[in-house]
Protein backbone atom coordinates (compact mmCIF):
# COMPACT_ATOMS: atom_id res chain seq x y z
CA UNK A 1 0.00 0.00 0.00
CA UNK A 2 1.07 3.40 -0.71
CA UNK A 3 0.22 7.22 -0.02
CA UNK A 4 -1.46 7.11 -3.52
CA UNK A 5 -4.11 4.72 -2.77
CA UNK A 6 -5.17 6.40 0.28
CA UNK A 7 -5.39 10.09 -0.49
CA UNK A 8 -6.58 10.72 3.01
CA UNK A 9 -3.08 9.76 3.86
CA UNK A 10 -1.26 12.66 3.24
CA UNK A 11 -0.09 15.29 5.74
CA UNK A 12 -2.40 17.87 4.71
CA UNK A 13 -6.25 18.38 3.09
CA UNK A 14 -6.14 20.85 0.56
CA UNK A 15 -9.12 22.56 1.06
CA UNK A 16 -10.29 21.31 -2.64
CA UNK A 17 -10.62 18.09 -1.06
CA UNK A 18 -12.67 18.76 2.04
CA UNK A 19 -16.23 17.78 2.23
CA UNK A 20 -18.72 20.51 2.63
CA UNK A 21 -19.18 21.78 6.29
CA UNK A 22 -16.29 19.20 7.17
CA UNK A 23 -14.46 21.54 10.32
CA UNK A 24 -17.06 24.14 9.46
CA UNK A 25 -15.85 24.92 5.99
CA UNK A 26 -18.02 25.68 3.09
CA UNK A 27 -15.56 26.72 0.08
CA UNK A 28 -16.79 27.11 -3.76
CA UNK A 29 -15.43 23.62 -3.97
CA UNK A 30 -18.01 21.55 -1.83
CA UNK A 31 -20.78 23.86 -1.83
CA UNK A 32 -23.73 22.82 -3.68
CA UNK A 33 -27.00 23.80 -2.51
CA UNK A 34 -28.26 26.00 0.13
CA UNK A 35 -30.57 23.66 2.19
CA UNK A 36 -27.29 21.78 3.67
CA UNK A 37 -26.11 25.07 4.95
CA UNK A 38 -26.09 25.14 8.92
CA UNK A 39 -28.89 27.87 9.94
CA UNK A 40 -29.52 29.26 12.66
CA UNK A 41 -33.51 29.75 13.66
CA UNK A 42 -35.44 31.92 15.87
CA UNK A 43 -38.88 30.65 17.12
CA UNK A 44 -41.23 33.06 16.41
CA UNK A 45 -42.88 32.64 19.45
CA UNK A 46 -40.72 32.87 21.48
CA UNK A 47 -38.70 35.89 20.02
CA UNK A 48 -38.01 39.00 21.86
CA UNK A 49 -35.96 41.99 20.57
CA UNK A 50 -33.39 43.50 22.88
CA UNK A 51 -34.36 46.99 23.76
CA UNK A 52 -32.29 49.02 25.25
CA UNK A 53 -33.03 52.33 27.36
CA UNK A 54 -30.11 54.86 25.98
CA UNK A 55 -30.75 58.40 27.68
CA UNK A 56 -34.27 58.18 27.65
CA UNK A 57 -34.42 56.70 24.05
CA UNK A 58 -35.16 53.70 23.40
CA UNK A 59 -32.89 51.91 21.11
CA UNK A 60 -34.06 48.50 19.17
CA UNK A 61 -31.20 46.44 18.73
CA UNK A 62 -30.31 43.89 16.04
CA UNK A 63 -30.46 41.00 18.84
CA UNK A 64 -32.85 39.49 20.56
CA UNK A 65 -33.56 36.45 23.27
CA UNK A 66 -35.76 33.71 23.10
CA UNK A 67 -35.70 29.94 21.34
CA UNK A 68 -33.27 29.20 18.55
CA UNK A 69 -32.10 26.13 17.04
CA UNK A 70 -29.35 25.43 14.65
CA UNK A 71 -30.04 23.02 12.34
CA UNK A 72 -27.15 20.99 11.09
CA UNK A 73 -27.59 18.29 8.75
CA UNK A 74 -23.78 17.56 9.28
CA UNK A 75 -24.42 16.98 12.86
CA UNK A 76 -25.95 13.35 11.58
CA UNK A 77 -22.44 12.19 10.25
CA UNK A 78 -20.56 12.47 13.66
CA UNK A 79 -19.08 9.02 13.96
CA UNK A 80 -20.26 6.39 16.46
CA UNK A 81 -17.36 4.85 17.94
CA UNK A 82 -16.01 1.00 18.08
CA UNK A 83 -14.10 -0.19 21.08
CA UNK A 84 -10.94 -2.60 20.62
CA UNK A 85 -11.02 -2.58 17.09
CA UNK A 86 -7.54 -3.92 15.57
CA UNK A 87 -5.55 -2.02 13.89
CA UNK A 88 -2.48 -1.43 12.49
CA UNK A 89 -0.09 1.28 12.87
CA UNK A 90 1.48 3.61 10.10
CA UNK A 91 5.16 4.25 11.03
CA UNK A 92 5.41 5.55 7.78
CA UNK A 93 3.95 5.70 4.25
CA UNK A 94 5.67 2.81 2.78
CA UNK A 95 5.75 0.42 5.83
CA UNK A 96 2.37 -1.05 7.85
CA UNK A 97 3.80 -2.34 10.85
CA UNK A 98 3.35 -2.20 14.27
CA UNK A 99 -0.01 -3.52 15.31
CA UNK A 100 -1.66 -2.27 18.26
CA UNK A 101 -5.14 -1.32 19.51
CA UNK A 102 -6.77 1.19 18.02
CA UNK A 103 -8.47 3.16 21.18
CA UNK A 104 -10.87 6.04 19.67
CA UNK A 105 -10.93 8.68 16.83
CA UNK A 106 -8.63 11.11 19.29
CA UNK A 107 -5.33 8.90 19.26
CA UNK A 108 -4.61 9.45 15.71
CA UNK A 109 -4.53 13.15 15.77
CA UNK A 110 -2.89 13.44 19.45
CA UNK A 111 -0.38 11.28 18.54
CA UNK A 112 -0.01 13.10 15.35
CA UNK A 113 0.41 9.79 13.25
CA UNK A 114 -2.44 7.94 10.56
CA UNK A 115 -3.93 5.06 11.88
CA UNK A 116 -5.25 1.65 9.40
CA UNK A 117 -7.04 -1.15 10.46
CA UNK A 118 -7.03 -4.61 9.13
CA UNK A 119 -9.90 -4.52 7.27
CA UNK A 120 -8.47 -1.45 5.43
CA UNK A 121 -10.57 1.54 7.40
CA UNK A 122 -8.33 4.46 7.73
CA UNK A 123 -8.36 6.56 11.05
CA UNK A 124 -6.61 9.76 10.22
CA UNK A 125 -5.21 12.07 11.80
CA UNK A 126 -6.04 15.47 10.00
CA UNK A 127 -7.29 17.87 12.52
CA UNK A 128 -6.70 21.69 13.15
CA UNK A 129 -5.41 22.54 16.49
CA UNK A 130 -5.66 25.96 18.28
CA UNK A 131 -4.13 25.76 21.11
CA UNK A 132 -1.60 23.59 23.44
CA UNK A 133 -1.36 24.79 27.50
CA UNK A 134 -0.70 27.78 27.10
CA UNK A 135 -0.08 28.28 23.56
CA UNK A 136 -1.83 29.62 20.95
CA UNK A 137 -1.20 27.35 17.55
CA UNK A 138 -3.11 27.48 14.29
CA UNK A 139 -5.69 30.23 13.68
CA UNK A 140 -9.26 29.27 14.48
CA UNK A 141 -10.22 30.61 10.89
CA UNK A 142 -7.44 28.59 9.20
CA UNK A 143 -8.91 25.98 6.41
CA UNK A 144 -5.62 24.12 6.76
CA UNK A 145 -6.20 20.43 8.09
CA UNK A 146 -3.34 18.71 8.71
CA UNK A 147 -1.57 16.33 11.20
CA UNK A 148 0.37 17.67 13.93
CA UNK A 149 3.49 15.30 14.71
CA UNK A 150 5.41 17.23 17.20
CA UNK A 151 2.27 17.94 20.13
CA UNK A 152 3.81 17.95 23.59
CA UNK A 153 1.02 18.96 25.59
CA UNK A 154 -1.16 17.15 28.09
CA UNK A 155 -4.64 18.89 26.15
CA UNK A 156 -5.17 20.30 22.78
CA UNK A 157 -7.96 22.36 21.68
CA UNK A 158 -9.14 20.79 17.89
CA UNK A 159 -11.61 22.53 15.79
CA UNK A 160 -14.93 20.25 15.68
CA UNK A 161 -15.17 18.07 12.87
CA UNK A 162 -18.72 17.57 12.85
CA UNK A 163 -20.18 21.71 14.22
CA UNK A 164 -23.22 23.06 14.68
CA UNK A 165 -21.65 25.95 13.03
CA UNK A 166 -19.94 27.52 10.37
CA UNK A 167 -16.52 28.96 11.14
CA UNK A 168 -15.30 29.69 7.69
CA UNK A 169 -16.77 30.96 4.46
CA UNK A 170 -15.76 31.58 0.94
CA UNK A 171 -16.59 35.19 0.80
CA UNK A 172 -16.41 34.36 -3.22
CA UNK A 173 -19.93 33.05 -2.30
CA UNK A 174 -21.20 33.92 0.94
CA UNK A 175 -23.19 36.94 -0.77
CA UNK A 176 -24.65 34.02 -3.36
CA UNK A 177 -25.77 31.65 -0.24
CA UNK A 178 -27.00 34.58 1.48
CA UNK A 179 -29.21 35.51 -1.02
CA UNK A 180 -30.43 31.88 -1.57
CA UNK A 181 -31.16 31.04 2.14
CA UNK A 182 -32.97 34.67 2.12
CA UNK A 183 -34.96 33.20 -0.63
CA UNK A 184 -35.62 29.90 1.63
CA UNK A 185 -36.37 31.11 4.74
CA UNK A 186 -35.99 35.10 5.39
CA UNK A 187 -36.10 34.34 8.88
CA UNK A 188 -32.99 32.16 8.70
CA UNK A 189 -29.73 33.01 9.04
CA UNK A 190 -26.53 30.89 8.52
CA UNK A 191 -24.88 29.46 12.11
CA UNK A 192 -21.78 31.18 12.34
CA UNK A 193 -19.27 30.43 14.93
CA UNK A 194 -16.87 28.05 16.13
CA UNK A 195 -16.83 24.53 17.72
CA UNK A 196 -13.87 23.42 19.20
CA UNK A 197 -13.71 20.67 21.38
CA UNK A 198 -10.79 19.43 24.12
CA UNK A 199 -9.22 16.47 24.46
CA UNK A 200 -6.77 15.19 26.60
CA UNK A 201 -3.53 13.87 25.41
CA UNK A 202 -3.74 10.40 27.54
CA UNK A 203 -7.12 8.57 27.06
CA UNK A 204 -9.54 8.45 30.09
CA UNK A 205 -13.28 8.14 29.78
CA UNK A 206 -14.06 10.08 32.77
CA UNK A 207 -13.03 13.22 34.51
CA UNK A 208 -12.09 11.40 37.77
CA UNK A 209 -9.48 8.77 36.14
CA UNK A 210 -7.88 12.48 35.06
CA UNK A 211 -4.87 13.77 37.36
CA UNK A 212 -5.18 16.62 38.39
CA UNK A 213 -2.17 18.56 36.72
CA UNK A 214 -3.99 17.17 33.10
CA UNK A 215 -7.31 18.05 34.17
CA UNK A 216 -5.74 21.44 35.07
CA UNK A 217 -3.91 21.21 31.43
CA UNK A 218 -7.16 20.44 30.15
CA UNK A 219 -9.16 24.04 31.37
CA UNK A 220 -5.96 26.21 30.85
CA UNK A 221 -5.87 24.92 26.88
CA UNK A 222 -9.54 25.69 26.68
CA UNK A 223 -9.19 29.10 27.83
CA UNK A 224 -6.39 29.70 25.83
CA UNK A 225 -8.23 28.77 23.12
CA UNK A 226 -10.95 30.74 23.59
CA UNK A 227 -9.17 34.02 24.37
CA UNK A 228 -7.39 33.25 20.79
CA UNK A 229 -10.63 32.38 19.45
CA UNK A 230 -12.03 35.89 20.87
CA UNK A 231 -8.85 37.37 19.28
CA UNK A 232 -9.04 36.29 16.04
CA UNK A 233 -13.11 36.82 16.07
CA UNK A 234 -12.62 40.61 16.74
CA UNK A 235 -10.12 41.23 13.73
CA UNK A 236 -12.98 40.59 11.94
CA UNK A 237 -14.88 43.20 13.68
CA UNK A 238 -17.16 40.71 15.56
CA UNK A 239 -18.27 42.17 18.94
CA UNK A 240 -20.27 40.07 20.99
CA UNK A 241 -19.89 36.33 21.46
CA UNK A 242 -21.48 34.27 23.83
CA UNK A 243 -19.89 31.22 24.90
CA UNK A 244 -21.02 27.67 26.24
CA UNK A 245 -18.29 25.62 27.48
CA UNK A 246 -19.44 22.13 28.42
CA UNK A 247 -18.66 18.71 28.91
CA UNK A 248 -21.02 15.52 28.42
CA UNK A 249 -19.47 12.84 29.98
CA UNK A 250 -21.27 9.44 28.76
CA UNK A 251 -23.55 8.42 26.07
CA UNK A 252 -26.47 9.42 27.75
CA UNK A 253 -26.00 12.95 27.59
CA UNK A 254 -24.83 13.15 24.38
CA UNK A 255 -21.01 11.82 24.91
CA UNK A 256 -21.22 10.16 21.54
CA UNK A 257 -16.84 9.81 21.40
CA UNK A 258 -15.22 7.81 24.63
CA UNK A 259 -12.47 10.07 25.19
CA UNK A 260 -13.22 12.62 27.74
CA UNK A 261 -13.61 15.90 25.75
CA UNK A 262 -14.83 19.08 26.50
CA UNK A 263 -16.89 21.08 24.10
CA UNK A 264 -17.27 25.01 23.10
CA UNK A 265 -19.47 26.74 20.88
CA UNK A 266 -18.58 30.43 20.30
CA UNK A 267 -21.43 31.81 18.49
CA UNK A 268 -20.36 34.74 15.95
CA UNK A 269 -23.84 35.36 14.83
CA UNK A 270 -23.83 38.38 16.72
CA UNK A 271 -27.81 38.33 17.31
CA UNK A 272 -28.53 37.72 20.63
CA UNK A 273 -28.54 34.63 23.09
CA UNK A 274 -31.09 32.20 24.15
CA UNK A 275 -33.59 32.43 26.73
CA UNK A 276 -31.73 30.97 30.19
CA UNK A 277 -28.81 33.08 29.77
CA UNK A 278 -31.09 36.19 29.11
CA UNK A 279 -32.40 35.13 32.53
CA UNK A 280 -29.13 34.64 34.28
CA UNK A 281 -28.38 38.26 33.12
CA UNK A 282 -31.22 39.74 34.00
CA UNK A 283 -31.14 38.39 37.66
CA UNK A 284 -27.47 39.60 37.52
CA UNK A 285 -27.73 42.58 36.55
CA UNK A 286 -31.06 43.11 39.39
CA UNK A 287 -28.28 42.07 42.30
CA UNK A 288 -26.22 44.60 40.63
CA UNK A 289 -29.23 47.22 41.23
CA UNK A 290 -29.77 46.01 44.69
CA UNK A 291 -25.82 45.94 45.33
CA UNK A 292 -25.06 42.35 46.15
CA UNK A 293 -23.96 39.56 44.39
CA UNK A 294 -25.56 36.13 45.69
CA UNK A 295 -22.65 33.92 44.52
CA UNK A 296 -20.08 36.28 47.05
CA UNK A 297 -22.33 36.30 49.33
CA UNK A 298 -24.69 33.10 50.03
CA UNK A 299 -24.21 30.77 52.79
CA UNK A 300 -25.83 28.10 51.12
CA UNK A 301 -28.40 27.72 53.59
CA UNK A 302 -26.04 28.19 56.35
CA UNK A 303 -23.19 26.12 54.63
CA UNK A 304 -25.97 22.89 55.10
CA UNK A 305 -25.54 22.39 50.89
CA UNK A 306 -21.76 23.31 50.95
CA UNK A 307 -20.12 20.13 49.76
CA UNK A 308 -16.58 21.09 49.31
CA UNK A 309 -14.68 24.29 49.71
CA UNK A 310 -11.50 25.21 49.09
CA UNK A 311 -9.53 28.47 49.21
CA UNK A 312 -11.04 28.90 45.37
CA UNK A 313 -13.97 27.51 44.73
CA UNK A 314 -17.39 26.81 46.41
CA UNK A 315 -19.29 23.61 46.09
CA UNK A 316 -22.62 23.68 46.63
CA UNK A 317 -26.24 21.89 46.06
CA UNK A 318 -28.53 23.90 44.62
CA UNK A 319 -31.61 24.65 46.21
CA UNK A 320 -34.02 24.74 42.92
CA UNK A 321 -32.34 21.80 41.02
CA UNK A 322 -32.04 21.79 37.01
CA UNK A 323 -32.00 18.02 37.41
CA UNK A 324 -32.11 15.62 41.01
CA UNK A 325 -28.46 15.96 42.53
CA UNK A 326 -27.79 19.35 40.40
CA UNK A 327 -24.54 20.61 42.13
CA UNK A 328 -23.13 23.97 41.66
CA UNK A 329 -19.53 25.21 42.12
CA UNK A 330 -18.51 29.08 41.51
CA UNK A 331 -14.95 30.93 42.19
CA UNK A 332 -14.93 32.43 45.78
CA UNK A 333 -13.75 35.33 44.12
CA UNK A 334 -16.26 37.38 41.88
CA UNK A 335 -14.91 36.55 38.71
CA UNK A 336 -17.20 37.42 35.35
CA UNK A 337 -16.11 35.30 32.57
CA UNK A 338 -13.63 32.32 31.74
CA UNK A 339 -11.33 34.29 30.33
CA UNK A 340 -10.07 35.84 34.04
CA UNK A 341 -9.28 32.13 35.67
CA UNK A 342 -5.49 31.81 37.05
CA UNK A 343 -3.59 28.83 36.84
CA UNK A 344 -4.40 28.33 40.83
CA UNK A 345 -7.87 28.36 40.10
CA UNK A 346 -7.76 26.08 37.72
CA UNK A 347 -5.50 23.78 39.76
CA UNK A 348 -8.44 23.18 42.27
CA UNK A 349 -11.28 23.28 40.09
CA UNK A 350 -9.60 20.56 38.91
CA UNK A 351 -9.17 18.89 42.45
CA UNK A 352 -12.43 19.00 43.53
CA UNK A 353 -14.17 18.25 39.50
CA UNK A 354 -12.53 14.87 40.54
CA UNK A 355 -13.44 14.72 44.19
CA UNK A 356 -17.31 15.55 43.28
CA UNK A 357 -17.10 12.82 40.14
CA UNK A 358 -15.93 10.36 42.67
CA UNK A 359 -18.70 11.24 45.42
CA UNK A 360 -21.43 11.03 42.48
CA UNK A 361 -20.10 7.93 41.87
CA UNK A 362 -20.03 6.42 45.61
CA UNK A 363 -23.82 7.45 45.81
CA UNK A 364 -24.27 5.80 42.43
CA UNK A 365 -25.07 8.68 41.03
CA UNK A 366 -25.73 8.19 37.14
CA UNK A 367 -22.19 7.77 35.82
CA UNK A 368 -23.10 10.12 32.19
CA UNK A 369 -23.19 13.91 33.79
CA UNK A 370 -23.14 17.61 32.48
CA UNK A 371 -21.18 19.92 33.09
CA UNK A 372 -21.71 23.21 32.18
CA UNK A 373 -19.46 26.23 32.79
CA UNK A 374 -21.67 30.19 32.53
CA UNK A 375 -19.88 32.37 31.44
CA UNK A 376 -20.20 36.41 30.64
CA UNK A 377 -20.47 36.28 26.83
CA UNK A 378 -17.60 38.31 25.65
CA UNK A 379 -18.21 42.09 24.52
CA UNK A 380 -21.66 42.44 27.24
CA UNK A 381 -21.24 45.29 29.72
CA UNK A 382 -23.04 43.52 31.93
CA UNK A 383 -22.69 42.29 35.84
CA UNK A 384 -21.69 38.30 36.02
CA UNK A 385 -20.28 35.58 38.63
CA UNK A 386 -18.59 32.79 36.66
CA UNK A 387 -20.83 29.52 37.77
CA UNK A 388 -20.79 25.82 36.54
CA UNK A 389 -23.79 23.35 36.81
CA UNK A 390 -23.17 19.75 37.29
CA UNK A 391 -25.70 17.46 36.30
CA UNK A 392 -26.54 13.97 36.29
CA UNK A 393 -28.66 12.33 33.49
CA UNK A 394 -32.18 11.46 33.90
CA UNK A 395 -34.94 11.47 31.51
CA UNK A 396 -37.04 14.67 31.90
CA UNK A 397 -41.01 14.55 31.39
CA UNK A 398 -43.49 16.88 29.29
CA UNK A 399 -43.76 19.01 31.91
CA UNK A 400 -39.99 20.38 32.14
CA UNK A 401 -40.65 20.54 28.44
CA UNK A 402 -43.26 22.98 29.45
CA UNK A 403 -41.54 25.47 31.05
CA UNK A 404 -38.03 26.81 32.58
CA UNK A 405 -38.88 24.25 35.19
CA UNK A 406 -37.99 21.06 37.16
CA UNK A 407 -39.84 18.20 39.55
CA UNK A 408 -37.38 16.75 41.21
CA UNK A 409 -37.61 13.98 44.06
CA UNK A 410 -34.71 14.64 46.28
CA UNK A 411 -33.79 17.06 48.54
CA UNK A 412 -30.88 19.22 47.81
CA UNK A 413 -30.17 19.66 51.35
CA UNK A 414 -30.51 15.59 52.11
CA UNK A 415 -28.45 14.99 48.65
CA UNK A 416 -25.80 17.49 50.49
CA UNK A 417 -25.25 15.49 53.96
CA UNK A 418 -24.74 12.60 51.92
CA UNK A 419 -22.44 13.75 49.54
CA UNK A 420 -20.65 15.57 53.10
CA UNK A 421 -20.29 12.21 54.71
CA UNK A 422 -18.60 10.48 52.21
CA UNK A 423 -16.49 13.31 51.80
CA UNK A 424 -16.21 12.96 55.84
CA UNK A 425 -15.20 9.43 55.31
CA UNK A 426 -12.79 9.19 52.71
CA UNK A 427 -11.00 13.13 52.93
CA UNK A 428 -9.30 13.01 49.80
CA UNK A 429 -6.50 14.21 51.80
CA UNK A 430 -4.38 12.63 48.39
CA UNK A 431 -5.84 14.86 45.66
CA UNK A 432 -6.56 18.34 47.84
ZN1 LIG B 1 -19.89 37.64 42.89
Amino acid sequence: MNKSNHEDLQDIISPDEIPFMHYGIINQYNYTKVTHVPIKRWDPLSYNPIILNESGDNVTLDKQYGHYSYISPIRGKRPKERKNTKVRKIEDSNELNNFQQLIDIFEPMVKGKHYISTDGKIYPAHTLIISEGNNPLDNPFSDQIKIYPNLKGLAFAMINKFPAMVRVIDQAIEPKIKKELYQLDSHARIAEGICFLTVPKYYHETIEDMTTEELREFFKTTQTAIKFCIEESVKKDIKIIPIAPFFNVGREVGGSLRRVHMQVYMDLTQDGHGSRLESTLKAFDYMNKTGECQLCQSKHGDGRRIILETDDWTVFATNSPIRNRHLRFAPKEHIEHIGQLQEKQFNSLAKILRIIFMVLDDLNVPASRNVIINTKPFGYKSFFHLFGDILPFEFVGGAEMADDMRVVRVSPNKFAKECQSIIKQKKYENIL
